[in-house]
C-alpha cells in the first residue's frame, strides 16, 4: 500500500465518482478533485452539483464527443505545462461507455501520462447482484441502436459467459423483447436498477417473465441488464471431450 498523493503534476487522471450515493467517493478521489487544475466533465451542471455537495471548487470544462478535438489540444497543452487535468463522467468510471477513452488514447499516443483512480461503476454491482457466475463475463455496454443490432443480439445466443448490458428506460422493453426472441424466454436475467440510490431494485426473472413484468410496470431510472450465459449443449460437450481425448 502507498500513501502517495493522488494528484501529482503533468498528467490526466481518470477519477470515478458515485453512481448515486455520495458516500461512495473514495478518499483519493476527493483529494484529486480538490487539487485538480481543471476537471473535464460531460455535463457541467450535473458535476457542478456534485462538487457543491462535496465542497470542491476546481474549474469545470465540458468534454463530450462533439468538442473532443478542441478539448484535446487544450488538455495536451495543460499537461505539457505540468498541470493535472481530471476527467470525470456523469456518474461512475469515466471511459466506461462514454467518449473518455478517446482522450486517453490520444494522450497515450502523445506519450503523456495517464492514471486512474478506481471507484464506482455500474456493471460490477449489477453482475454481483445477479447471482450469475462472475469468474468469466462479457460487458457489451449499450447495444447498437440500428446497424449491427440484430447480429449483436444473435451473437449472444451461444455466449457462455455472463453478459452485461447497459440500457435506458425508454428502450428496455424493446431490448427485452428482442433478447427473448433470440435467446429464448427461459434464459435467466437480472435487471438491476438505480444502484446505490434510494429506489435500488433487482428483478431476477427469465427473459419472458422479465419482459412481461416491465410491460406491466415500466422500470424507471438507470439500469443494467445481466443475462446468464448459454449452457453448453450436452452433444456439444460430448464432441469437445472426444476432441480432447483424440
Ligand atoms: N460511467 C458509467 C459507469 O461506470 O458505469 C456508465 C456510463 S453510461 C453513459 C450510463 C449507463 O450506466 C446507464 O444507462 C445505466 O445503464 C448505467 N448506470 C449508471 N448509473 C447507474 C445506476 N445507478 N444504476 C444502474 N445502472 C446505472
Amino acid at each position: 500500500m502507498t500513501s502517495g498523493s493522488a494528484a501529482s503534476s503533468g498528467r490526466l487522471l481518470l477519477v470515478a465518482t458515485p453512481l448515486g450515493n455520495l458516500g461512495d467517493i473514495t478518499v483519493r478521489s476527493l483529494e484529486a478533485l480538490r487539487s485538480a487544475d481543471a476537471v473535464l466533465c460531460e455535463d457541467t451542471r450535473r458535476t457542478g452539483l456534485l462538487f457543491k455537495l462535496l465542497g470542491i471548487t476546481a474549474p469545470l470544462q465540458p468534454y463530450h464527443a462533439h468538442n473532443e478535438h478542441a478539448v484535446l489540444t487544450r488538455v495536451v497543452e495543460q499537461i505539457r505545462n505540468g498541470r493535472t487535468v481530471v476527467l470525470v463522467s456523469d456518474a461512475g468510471t469515466p471511459g466506461v461507455s462514454d467518449p473518455g477513452f478517446l482522450l486517453v488514447r490520444a494522450l497515450l499516443e502523445q506519450g503523456l501520462e495517464v492514471d486512474v483512480l478506481p471507484g464506482p461503476t455500474a456493471l460490477i454491482p449489477a453482475l454481483l447482484l445477479s447471482g450469475f457466475p462472475c469468474d468469466r463475463f462479457v460487458f457489451e455496454g449499450f447495444l447498437p441502436l440500428k446497424k449491427g443490432r440484430k447480429t449483436r443480439i444473435e451473437s449472444l445466443r451461444s455466449e457462455s459467459r455472463t453478459v452485461i448490458l447497459y440500457e435506458s428506460p425508454h428502450r428496455i422493453l424493446r431490448t427485452l423483447g428482442e433478447l427473448k426472441t433470440a435467446l429464448g424466454p427461459e434464459r435467466r436475467a437480472c435487471l438491476a436498477r438505480e444502484l446505490t440510490k434510494l429506489h435500488q431494485e433487482t428483478l431476477r426473472l427469465p427473459l419472458g417473465e422479465l419482459e412481461a413484468a416491465c410491460a406491466q410496470r415500466p422500470p424507471k431510472g438507470e439500469m443494467v441488464l445481466v443475462i446468464e450465459g448459454a449452457k453448453a449443449r450436452p452433444d456439444a460437450m460430448e464432441s469437445r471431450e472426444n476432441e480432447e481425448d483424440a
